[in-house]
């Protein structure tokens, strides 16, 4: 068995010693004679596996008793309409910060429960800069303030929190989650799809501060009310068992690494070198604004765009994954989460000098 560096954007990487944990307790977990996957939600074993992932994942963030942490489906992108449907009352504006795809998918899919204002945005230098905050124009009294820290697609990361006073401030964290320390209390909720940093494809993660649940209308089906998963611990019908385990796996693992502080700067040592030879290389260029270039993905561009094939031939030919930029903007797109091991950066920067110098 050999296996390559996977730097997928999501589903992403996951950490070998916990494929190699899953494997050994696939077929009968802990002597049970059955699997995690056939096993009831409801039964106690499975109880205990959940509640253990949710504490270990309160200790990593140090997420306080003030918040909910909710195990959900439907990926980040049903959370574009469940944070409107859920805060956004009537009558109400909700501020949005337009920094990219992932923003911009957000702010379409609130625009049909409310009024959005859409505060600042960096659409015209074509997402390569955040929009400082002395220049966004919130509104009044909004419900809430939203944006997306990390952008997946254009690796676009914001270097500071937004201040909003006592709005609550939604960050949509799909791809920047435990990569680094935050602080939780600084938001009133904060989303993430699993597939990048927590888990496999399947499970969305919630973090809501309680005083923000119960506001949804009437007609709010249960399902797509926080209130209903806050009141079940995510279990008001049938979970991700599977998926909820194996991030579980994942966040324990996390801590056996040191926790979010030690990861932080293993990323942030992993970024630094991949656009420091970016930078100094002839043939590939990151157009991002330094400050705010994405610890967790890293987009860039061959000179000649003919080399593209090439280039991501020989580097899965070279045992290097999924290198392959976003389908909408195109070039290349390195994402190094935690999962990915800083070996695979130093390997990544030598093939992409030894291309470069056959290139020449
Ligand atoms: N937001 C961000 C920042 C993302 O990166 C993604 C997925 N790549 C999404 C939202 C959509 O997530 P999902 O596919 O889980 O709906």
């Amino acid at each position: 068995m050999s296996r390559a560096y996977n730097f997928c954007a999501g589903p992403a990487a996951l950490p070998q010693a916990v494929l190699e944990q899953a494997q050994q307790e696939m077929l009968d977990y802990r002597g049970l004679g059955l699997s995690i996957m056939e096993m009831s939600h409801r039964d106690n074993v499975f109880v205990e596996i959940a509640e253990q992932a949710e504490k270990d994942l309160r200790d990593l963030m140090g997420i306080s008793d003030d918040y909910a942490v909710l195990f959900l489906q439907g990926g980040a992108s049903s959370q574009f309409a469940m944070v409107p449907m859920n805060l956004l009352g009537d009558g109400e504006t909700a501020d949005y910060i337009n920094t990219g795809q992932w923003s911009k998918k957000a702010i379409k899919e609130a625009g049909r429960y409310g009024n959005i204002n859409v505060a600042a945005s960096s659409e015209d230098t074509n997402f390569s800069t955040v929009p400082l905050q002395e220049s966004w124009n919130l509104s009044d009294n909004p419900a809430y303030v939203h944006y997306c820290p990390n952008e997946t697609i254009g690796g676009l990361e914001y270097s500071f929190v937004p201040q909003v006073g006592d709005t609550p401030l939604v960050a949509d964290m799909s791809s920047t989650i435990l990569s680094r320390p935050i602080d939780v209390n600084q938001y009133g909720l904060i989303y993430a799809g699993a597939q990048k940093n927590i888990g496999p494809a399947g499970l969305t993660l919630v973090v809501i501060r309680k005083d923000l649940l119960g506001k949804a209308a009437n007609n709010v089906p249960a399902m797509l009310n926080y209130q209903t998963h806050a009141d079940n611990d995510s279990m008001y019908n049938t979970p991700p068992t599977f998926a909820w385990y194996l991030s579980g796996l994942v966040f324990s693992w996390l801590k056996k690494q040191g926790g979010v502080g030690n990861m932080g700067e293993i990323n942030q040592r992993k970024a630094e070198k991949l656009y420091h030879f970016i930078d100094h290389s002839g043939l590939y260029s990151n157009p991002v604004e330094v400050i705010s270039r994405s610890r967790m993905n890293v987009p860039f561009v061959l000179a000649d765009d003919r080399l593209d094939k090439p280039f991501l031939d020989q580097a899965q030919a070279a045992g290097l994954l999924n290198l392959k930029g976003h389908r909408s903007v195109g070039g290349m797109r390195a994402s190094i989460y935690n999962a990915v091991p800083e070996a695979a950066v130093d390997a990544l920067i030598d093939f992409m000098a030894e291309f470069e110098k056959k290139n020449a």
